[in-house]
Parts: C-alpha cells; structure tokens; sequence
C-alpha cells in the first residue's frame, strides 16, 4: 500500500483564531501553526481557546516537527501547551523564535525544548518533506509562507500575509519564489481568507505614518498609543514618527516591554537610545514630548489600558490633556470589553481615538485583488481556504472559481475534515470530533460545555442552596432547612419566598422511611426549581444537601 498524502486543518477553519494544520504522509507528520483563540464574551471565565489535537495522540510518534509562520498568537499561543504532549523540535524564523522564548521561558520551558531558526529563502528536509520558508507582508517582521514538497506534490501554505509594495521593513512579499513554486507545479495551496469579503486591495502599512504624524501634531500633551505586543512594526512606525516630532517613547505592559527588547537584540526594531526613556522617567518630561506604547487595545483586564481605566497602574494614571489611540482593530467578541475601557478612560478625562474614526490600523490581510493574484500566480490544481469563518472560506472560494478554478476542486471545510490527496483527486473525509478546549486558569480542557452552561445559568439568574438535616429513619427533615442564596434576590427583602422555599423543603422531604438522601435531594431540588420559576420567572440554579443525623 502507498502512503497518501492528508491534509488535516485542527485549527482557524471556521473561526478566526487558533491556527493548526496538520501534513500527514505515511508515519510523517509536520505540523503547521499552534495558536490560541480569545473567548467570546458568552464563554464565561475563560482566559483563551487552543485548537482540540486529539487526532495526533495516537499518533505521538509520527510527528516531526511544528512549523511556525509567524509571531502572532494565533499562530503561536498555543505551542508551550502542544509541546508539553508533543516532544517535536520547533522551526521558526528568527524574530518569530524570540517571541517563542519569551512564552517558553515564562513557563519555564525554554530549556527542554528544541528550538530550530529557519530563514526565507532557505530549504530543510524534514522526513518526507522538503520546505520551503518564503518571505511574506504580514503586520509582524519575519513572516513566512511554506513551500512543502511531499512526494504527492507540493503544497503552499500562505500563513497570513498581504501584498504590501511599502511595507515598514522595505521587504515585500516574494513573488519571484511564488513564480518559481508555480514552474514546478502546485498541488495545492492553503490560503489566508481573513479578509476574502473585502473588494479591492488591503492599504499598505505605510499610510499610517500620516495618522501617526496627525495625531502627534494635534494631542496637546501625552500621547498613548494601544496596540498588540506582537505588532513590532507598528511600535517601529510609531518611533519613526515620534523622532521627527521629538517625542520620546516608553513602553509599558510586560509582553510589549519583553517582545520590543528582545526584537531591538535580533535587529527588527530600531529605538535610538536617546529616544527611549523608562516609564517611570516620563513623569520628568513636558506632557508633549511623551508618547507610551502600552498593551490592552483589546480592553484585556490585566494590560496597561484597563489599568489606567480604572486608575490601578502602579506607574501611570491619565491626566488632563492625554489622548489614548487604539492602533488596532478590535477583535469580534472583544467589543464590549473594549468599549467598557474607552468610556473609562474617557471618564478620567483623556480624548480616546479608536476604531475607523482613528484610521490608526490597517490589516495584514490580503483583500479579494491580493488572494486573486497570489491564486494568479500560483495556478494551484487544488485551493483550500484557510483563515477565516465559514463565510469567509466560502467567499474565498467564489473568488477562486471565478478565476477558473473547479468548485470540486476547492474544498471549504471546517476544522477536522481530512483532505486526502490521490493522483488526481482530492477527497474530504469524514469529520474528525473536536471540540473547543478551553484554558481557564491552569485548567486545560476541564472546563467543557456542561460547566459552561452551569456558569451561564449562575450568571443569569445566580444559585439557591438549601441545606437540611435529614433524618433517614423518620423519612423527614429535622428543624429549619438553611436558604442560602447568591446573585438571585437579596434575602433581607425576599425572606417571605425564601420562608417559603423552606416549608417546601420540608414538605417534600417527608416520603416514605429509609429512603436514602441522595433521592430526596433530587426532588427537591426540583420541587424548588419550579416553584422559583412560577414565583419569580427566573430560574437560579438549585442545589439541595440533607445531612443525615
Ligand atoms: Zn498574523
Ligand atoms: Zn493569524
């Protein structure tokens, strides 16, 4: 038997966030990408959401190593939990590795871990596979899409990228490789379909250096500016145009003041000396030769922008004349969050910019022109949309056919669809079961879908417990049941219904003798459900405990 090429997508198909994609050929498997997904605001309590690999633990042996295109979270967010199941060395180009270490070292990882820097332009054989890193436009330096050559044909992973010709570090996407993949001949190729909904093509990073200079003109004293940690080209734009307003910079929020170190150690961002100051010098300078980059554009609680919101950052706190800008787009579910920190801040008196009003962001995604083209240049036999909701995969996949390609050659599928490659068919196979896994804390997957609804029930309608002592013998409560309630009424002003609820306690606690509590609790947790509900119309979630005496 021959071994078949598979393609297995466990991450970002259907969803924007958590990025994973498996290479399977006979017992090899490359992996590509392990990122984390923010909740939405209905999953409650939970800090983020890694991609559900366990397809790939019976298969421990065969996996030869993860691939990692570039430094976002939702590329990499997930890697210090992969490798804590999976033993594979890591590949990663240079300022995309540094940011890795920084998450390794923190959770103490760094040492057991096998780190490989890969650079564009370059070849390694890994197995089965030779890739092929090449260089993309992306709002992060050193990105890279991947040319595998399977024994099957060669795929194309797009990672995320844009054609960008004026891209803050002056390295454009490489075409000339693309052309060359294209001669040899494309089996297929996985594209970044984040942005395939909007027409036309994505502005070039570098219209925002008017923005910048805009609103350095106008902000009358310090100038704060939010953004991803992981935007390194963005914290470069902003020192560009700071210099020429002589504005010196600082930094705040550990993941922005870690990741700028350690890209100013390989090279990829430029601070002159004089120009950076130590955020507890600013408080020395005149207000408007100041500007702070700081985490929390997406109104994330621990960051520095919630921190100074809510007046609890140890070094800094908004003052008259501050202007806040939000360089970022805010990632959908995160809006509330956000908007709660803008009001905030807005409340102690700093002028907020934010969302398209502060033209302050532009994506890295290709837009409709930029995916035609790379489709263009390429001239895959198979597309796979990658990246992105269902609607944009589908839409992704109509600008395909539009270009010529079969509809049965495209396969739009969400996560755990295996895609087999057979001569000259691709076939989608049966959906693999996965689910959300959730992190909450330093529980990993513990917190699945039934203790997601209890938490939605406590948070719409809070709890009642009712605790009793129960005498099995008799077959009934002894004395007052205890009424405990939290986030349902507030007892001093509802003592008649909880009075109430204790009769009912009592009543359905006298059956038959020698029935055992657990039974009894049962019923009665029942017998109050629904006598809360025709009372209140709310439903609190109801716990009963009989001590037995
Ligand atoms: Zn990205
Ligand atoms: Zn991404």
């Amino acid at each position: 038997m021959t071994a078949k090429l598979r393609i297995m997508p466990l991450g970002g198909l259907g969803e924007v966030g958590k990025n994973m994609t498996i290479v399977e050929y006979g017992r090899n498997i490359i992996v590509i990408d392990a990122g984390m997904m923010f909740p939405e605001s209905d999953m409650l309590g939970v800090d983020y959401i890694i991609p559900d690999w366990d397809y790939l633990r019976d298969k421990k042996d065969s996996v030869r190593a993860i691939l990692i295109t570039h430094g976002h979270l939702d590329h990499i967010g997930a890697l210090t939990h992969f490798l804590q199941e999976f033993e594979a060395p890591v590949y990663a180009t240079r300022l995309t590795r540094g940011l890795i270490e920084v998450r390794l070292k923190r959770e103490r990882m760094l040492e057991q871990t096998a780190l490989h820097t890969y650079a564009a332009g370059e070849a390694i054989t890994i197995g089965p596979f030779t890739i092929e890193p090449y260089h993309v436009c992306h709002s992060i330096p050193d990105s890279v899409g991947l040319g595998i050559t399977t024994p099957a044909g060669l795929i194309v992973h797009s990672g995320d990228f844009k054609f960008d010709d004026t891209p803050v570090d002056g390295w454009p996407t490489d075409r000339a490789k693309l052309a060359e993949f294209s001669r040899r001949g494309v089996l297929v190729l996985l594209s970044d379909s984040t942005n395939a909904d909007r027409p036309g093509s994505t502005p070039s990073e570098a219209v925002l250096d008017d923005a910048f200079h805009q609103i350095m003109c106008e902000a009358p004293g310090r100038l704060i500016i939010a953004t991803f940690s992981s935007l390194i080209s963005r914290v470069q734009q902003v020192v560009n145009v700071a210099q020429r307003h002589n504005r010196k910079i600082a930094i705040a929020g550990r993941s922005m003041v870690e990741n700028s170190r350690m890209a100013r150690e390989l090279g990829y961002l430029h601070i002159p000396a004089d120009i950076l100051v130590d955020l507890d010098k600013v408080k020395r300078l005149p207000p408007q030769q100041v500007v702070i980059m700081a985490t929390g554009s997406q109104g994330e609680p621990m960051a520095v922008l919630n921190r100074l919101a809510t007046n609890s950052h140890r070094l800094l706190s908004i003052q008259e004349g501050d202007t806040v800008l939000l360089s970022s787009h805010t990632i959908p579910g995160n809006e509330e969050t956000t908007y709660g920190v803008i009001n905030r801040l807005f409340k102690r008196g700093a002028d907020v910019y934010y969302g398209d009003q502060a033209q302050a962001h532009v994506s890295g995604h290709a837009s409709q022109e930029e995916l035609k083209m790379l489709i263009n240049l390429l001239r895959p036999r198979f597309l796979v949309p990658i990246h992105g909701e269902l609607r944009h995969l589908v839409q992704h996949a109509k600008l395909a056919h539009e270009l010529g390609i079969a509809k049965r050659d495209i396969a739009v599928v969400e996560n755990g669809y295996p895609l087999t490659f057979d001569g000259e068919w691709m076939r989608i196979g049966k959906r693999v079961p996965g689910d959300y896994v959730f992190v909450d804390g330093s529980l990993v997957g513990e917190v699945g879908p039934l203790v997601m609804r209890q938490r939605d029930g406590l948070a719409q309608s809070g709890f009642v417990t009712a605790v009793a002592p129960y005498d099995r013998h008799a077959g009934k409560t002894v004395g007052q049941p205890r009424i405990i309630t939290r986030g349902f009424v507030y007892a001093p002003n509802a003592e008649e219904l909880l009075a109430q609820a204790g009769d009912l306690v009592r009543a359905t606690a006298s059956v038959e003798q020698g029935t055992a509590p657990g039974k009894v609790e049962a019923k009665i947790e029942q017998a109050l459900s629904s006598f809360f509900y025709r009372e209140t119309r709310r439903r609190p979630v109801v716990t009963v405990a009989l001590i037995e005496v």
